[in-house]
């Protein structure tokens, strides 16, 4: 028999209870008891939802208190040496918190490790870092308890999720030279032995072990930590059998390697579906295939019969007692029930599913697979007809899109003029001073901002009551600018929910969730837009409040806009045609209001690219024909203005270093880049290629709420000016300010404006 499985489940809650418990912690609000209570239920909570779904294997262990990768270095004890962390002692939960968001007290000011990306999804994990003479022991008995835990409320095949020692390795960053990973690795596996050894004492049968870095491209070294990991664990009988998951890609290229690691293996099969029959093919004869047929981490309904097809191609070659089926990957990229949308068009509605509802196509299938086609036929019926509904509904093409889309020619991706005379045209008009000094966007969101939204959206206020009361916190923002004299000014982003469903709900061809949230990272979820059709811009979608703000001061103000790839990346996107096509729709979109923008005076226009970096495909092989389109709809998007129009973009939450020269190809006029957490390492790159335009390396790190100190921010930007001219470097954080505090924002702005003077003085 087939068994369904799941991989990992959501950690927020539906009505994101998590996210208020965790926060409610960090500001004295709630007890740490009260805060793990509230862990507690949602564990519980879940698990009772997987069961009744009908899911036999579930995951335990992949309930994160801020992020799975932090548990691990938890779990082993791999904390840097600056949070004074007793060898040998547990990991307590301020100290955890600590390594995810910094800690700054009368007694302590501590730094919070780097983030990033977790592969290509909009997920962050904390990097561990990696010294030489780092020790490992077990320093959590979070895994083990969550066994018990789940065994107390009828959880019958627990199956505990681990990062894999390889990728764990593999996904940190060694902080010093000389630091052999080969060595780390010795050293892992012992621990990892005990913790499989005491999964087993526990009775746990299977272990998920998570290594996605499979997908990736190995180096020599990489392939020898996997063989002497799996060899390590191959001669200990203790322990409990293993499944390797890998996701987000096809494992071909490194097929004979992920086959041989372990008893199981997990291939993710809506990314990759043309992996199955090498991977089955190859797989010794006891071996378990884990078959992720439904996606992981977008909001579609399978497709049952075409899923079911594969599942019987598995079937067929390994016989179903070998056969389990999954999701793609965790559901933590995935909203947890669609069953909390009672808002949206109910036809587009018909063509979703969200995490729960991912769980019962898992396991119909599984009955269909394993020969009870009849209890599933009404599930697979309904399925049947949503998807034909979807594939022939008219509400997907628009025919004007289309028509422009016909005419989308190369001219359309250039500004007129070269970037040296353009500045020289702009600083004209703009008259900014030496190390010009702004900001990214948004200024704190405060309690009193959201709550305006929120009443609006109930009906207890009008749109004049909340437009007034919009128009006052942003004219307090200009004048604390003012103030703290920056240079070139922003409005605020007051009136946005977020910085890509502002625009989506302003666009035709997107919908919009009540509850579709996903983590990002830490507390911080986002709730994507779903882009099910063809898009196009009925009208201005902010040029009211930039030119409201630009009316109301004599600075520079920087209009504000969310790029087509970041718009892209950050929406649950139509899986029925290519994503560079839907790209392209957007970036039209934005043109039309960057030029709309122009028109109404605005001189200084941001267009966002966070998240341009994650949507680098995983093996470089892919990469040049990502980032060739994805180059070209930013310049789609920035290249209708005159040529004394200044274009900046934003990147963030990644390094850069990689891929520097498509960012100098985008051909913005200024790029702000977070670089103050990683200490300016992304300038590194400069040494080999000359970063063309201006550029402002982030000084100020604002995932923390640690107040950077002038001398500080000086001595970033000392580093800075090693590899860029300084008639090039603007002084800016490393991105929006919509998270923090205003008393910290005050000070820090005022540091960094401090620091930019500090700098001219010298000149
Ligand atoms: N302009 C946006 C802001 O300041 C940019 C946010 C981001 O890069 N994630 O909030
Ligand atoms: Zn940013």
């Amino acid at each position: 028999m087939a068994h369904s499985a799941n991989l990992g489940f959501p950690r927020f809650g539906v009505n994101r209870e998590w996210k208020k418990a965790s926060e409610r912690y960090w500001s004295g609000k709630l007890t740490r008891e009260e805060m793990l209570a509230t862990a507690d239920d949602l564990m519980m909570r879940h698990w009772m939802l997987q069961k009744e779904a009908g899911i036999d294997i579930i995951p335990v262990n992949d309930f994160a208190f801020y992020d799975h990768v932090l548990d691990t270095i938890a779990l082993l004890g791999a904390v840097p040496a600056r949070y004074n962390h007793p060898a040998g002692s547990q990991v307590d939960v301020d100290t955890y918190f600590a390594m995810a968001r910094g800690r700054q007290d009368a007694t302590t000011d501590v730094t919070a490790m780097e983030m990033t990306k977790w592969f290509d999804t909009n997920y962050h994990y904390i990097v561990p870092e990696l010294s030489g003479d780092m020790q490992f022991q077990i320093a959590s008995e979070r895994p083990f308890e969550a066994v018990e835990k789940a065994r107390s409320v009828g959880v019958e095949n627990p199956r505990p999720v681990l990062l894999g020692p390889v990728s764990f390795l593999l996904l940190g960053k060694t902080v010093e030279d000389g630091v052999e990973l080969n060595e780390l690795l010795n050293r892992l596996l012992p621990v990892y032995t005990e913790i499989l050894q005491r999964y087993k004492d526990m009775g746990i049968q299977q272990v998920q072990i998570d290594e996605p870095t499979l997908v990736l491209d190995l180096n020599d070294e990489a392939v020898a930590l996997f063989r002497t990991a799996y060899d390590h664990f191959a001669t200990r009988n203790e322990r409990p059998d293993l499944l390797v998951a890998t996701y987000f890609g096809t494992i071909e290229h490194n097929l004979e390697l992920a086959a041989s690691l372990a008893e199981g293996l997990h291939i993710d099969l809506v990314r990759a579906p043309g992996q199955l029959n090498a991977v089955a093919g190859v797989l010794g004869e006891s071996q378990i295939l884990s078959l992720g047929v439904v996606d992981g981490r977008n909001v579609w309904r399978t497709d049952l019969e075409r899923a079911l097809r594969m599942v019987k191609e598995g079937v067929e070659i390994l016989g179903s007692d070998r056969i389990q089926l999954a999701p793609s990957c965790s559901l933590l990229h995935s909203p947890i029930d669609l069953e909390r949308e009672t808002k949206m068009d109910p036809d587009v509605l018909e063509w979703l599913a969200y995490g729960k509802q991912k769980l019962e196509e898992i396991n119909a299938l599984t009955l269909a697979a394993n020969g009870k086609q009849d209890e599933v036929a009404d599930f697979f019926d309904a399925n049947a007809k949503a998807v034909q509904k979807r594939r022939s509904s008219s509400k997907v093409t628009n025919p004007a899109v289309q028509e422009r889309m016909a005419k989308l020619n190369d001219d359309m991706a250039r500004r007129y003029t070269p970037f040296n005379e353009r500045i020289r045209i702009q600083q004209e008009k703009l008259h900014l001073p030496p190390y010009p000094t702004t900001t990214i966007g948004s200024f704190p969101q405060t309690k009193e901002v959201r709550r305006l939204r929120a009443n609006l959206k109930k009906g207890e206020i009008t749109q004049q009551q909340y437009d007034d009361a919009i128009a006052e916190v942003t004219l307090d923002t200009i004048r604390f600018q003012e103030e703290a004299d920056l240079d070139v000014l922003v409005h605020g982003e007051f009136e946005r929910n977020d910085m890509v469903e502002y625009f989506g709900e302003q666009l035709d061809g997107f919908v919009f969730s009540q509850n579709g949230w996903v983590q990002s990272y830490g507390s911080r979820g986002v709730k994507p837009p779903i882009i099910f059709g063809d898009i196009n811009r009925p009208g201005p979608m902010t040029v009211k409040w930039s030119k409201f703000a630009k009316d109301h001061t004599d600075r520079p103000m920087k209009g504000m806009l969310t790029g087509p790839v970041t718009i892209l990346q950050w929406s649950f996107v139509r899986d029925d045609q290519p994503r560079k096509t839907t790209c392209e729709q957007i970036s039209l979109a934005i043109r039309d209001e960057v030029v709309d923008l122009e028109a109404a005076g605005i001189d200084v226009i941001q267009i966002d690219e966070p998240a341009i970096r994650e949507g680098l495909p995983l093996r470089r092989q892919d990469w040049a024909d990502y980032l060739d389109w994805a180059v070209r709809c930013f310049r789609i998007s920035a290249s209708g203005v005159q040529d004394q129009t200044q274009i900046h973009t934003h990147m963030c939450y990644s390094e850069f270093n990689d891929m520097i020269e498509s960012i100098a190809a985008m051909d913005a006029d200024v790029i702000s880049i977070e670089a103050s957490r990683s200490r300016m390492e992304l300038l590194d790159s400069f040494d080999s290629f000359v970063y063309p335009n201006d550029i402002g390396p982030g000084v100020w790190d604002i995932h923390s709420p640690r107040v950077p100190s002038r001398d500080e921010m000086v001595e970033l930007l000392e580093a800075a000016l090693k590899h860029v001219p300084k008639e090039r470097l603007w002084v800016n954080p490393d991105c929006g300010l919509k998270t923090r505090g205003w008393e910290e924002t005050r000070t820090s702005v005022r540091n960094m404006v401090e620091a930019a003077k500090a700098l001219r003085e010298r000149a």
